[in-house]
């Protein structure tokens, strides 16, 4: 740090971005409606990134690198100026702090309200392996099981996160009833295209049950054949394409810092 301090500590700058890009790609894709959800990236065992809301909070289809704050695993400011100019961490801080504590293999936690993913979750729906090489990375992620946490609560300190947590275990993402969704990456694109895939695949079993049809898990012998895109197609590729998306869609570019 210098003698005058910095708003905020500058050499998190292209971090920032990649949070921020997170928050917009989630919102473009219609998991994350209005001011809600969020997004986190360990820095540290101290701290982590995560979208904050500030004073002229406009929703996450329009977070800027500048509403991603380095807090603590506490919710304090963890370098001087990070939570200055009124930014708060949000309410549901204890859901990221909480897998951060408990998952070491985790870096990235994603948190969004998908209504594709509630309205399957209550209608009695489990994410399943309904498809195969329609999103490979989706059918290995639904052949391995999506717990639910069924408490539709505000997960707002470390006891219900911890509830959140042992639903969660050793998984890459868990359903949260009458909620949304927290999933979890090595890097923050992979626990973005966890929701995405999550989300995708519920969209699928609720069109397939609106026609009539049945859900049935993809063939043993048909899963067992799916290659392993490995990450620089599906997080490389997949992450290009997402941002891709957000111009597309008339998203509001982020400002550079
Ligand atoms: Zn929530």
């Amino acid at each position: 740090m210098t003698s005058s301090p910095a708003p905020y500590a500058p050499d998190l700058a292209p971090l920032r971005r990649l949070v921020s890009d997170a928050c917009r790609v989630l919102a473009a894709r219609g998991l994350a409606d209005g001011i809600l959800g969020h997004v986190s990236l360990r820095i540290d065992e101290r701290s982590l990134l995560v979208r904050c809301r500030g004073p002229e909070e406009r929703g996450l289809r329009h977070t800027v690198p500048a509403d991603i704050r380095l807090v603590d695993l506490d919710g304090g400011p963890a370098a001087p100026g990070e939570l200055d100019g009124g930014w708060q961490p949000p309410n549901e801080l204890p859901l990221h702090t909480e897998v951060l504590r408990t998952r070491a293999d985790v870096s990235a936690v994603v948190h969004a309200h998908p209504p594709a993913v509630v309205t399957a979750d209550l209608a009695g729906l489990a994410i399943r392996p309904i498809i195969g090489a329609f999103d490979i990375p989706g059918t290995r992620l639904a052949a391995g099981g999506i717990p639910v946490y069924r408490r539709g609560v505000l997960i707002r300190n470390r006891t219900l996160a911890a509830e959140m947590t042992a639903a969660l275990a050793d998984r890459p993402a868990v359903l949260l009833r009458g909620h949304g969704l927290t999933s979890t990456g090595g890097s923050v694109q992979e626990a973005v295209l966890h929701a995405v895939s999550i989300d995708t695949i519920a969209r699928l079993s609720l069109d397939v049950v609106q026609a009539g049809g049945t859900l049935t898990d993809l063939p043993e012998e048909d899963l067992a054949e799916l290659p392993d895109l490995g990450p620089s197609f599906h997080q490389g590729t997949a992450w290009r394409h997402e941002l891709a998306r957000l111009s597309d869609g008339g998203a509001t570019d982020a400002p550079a810092l």
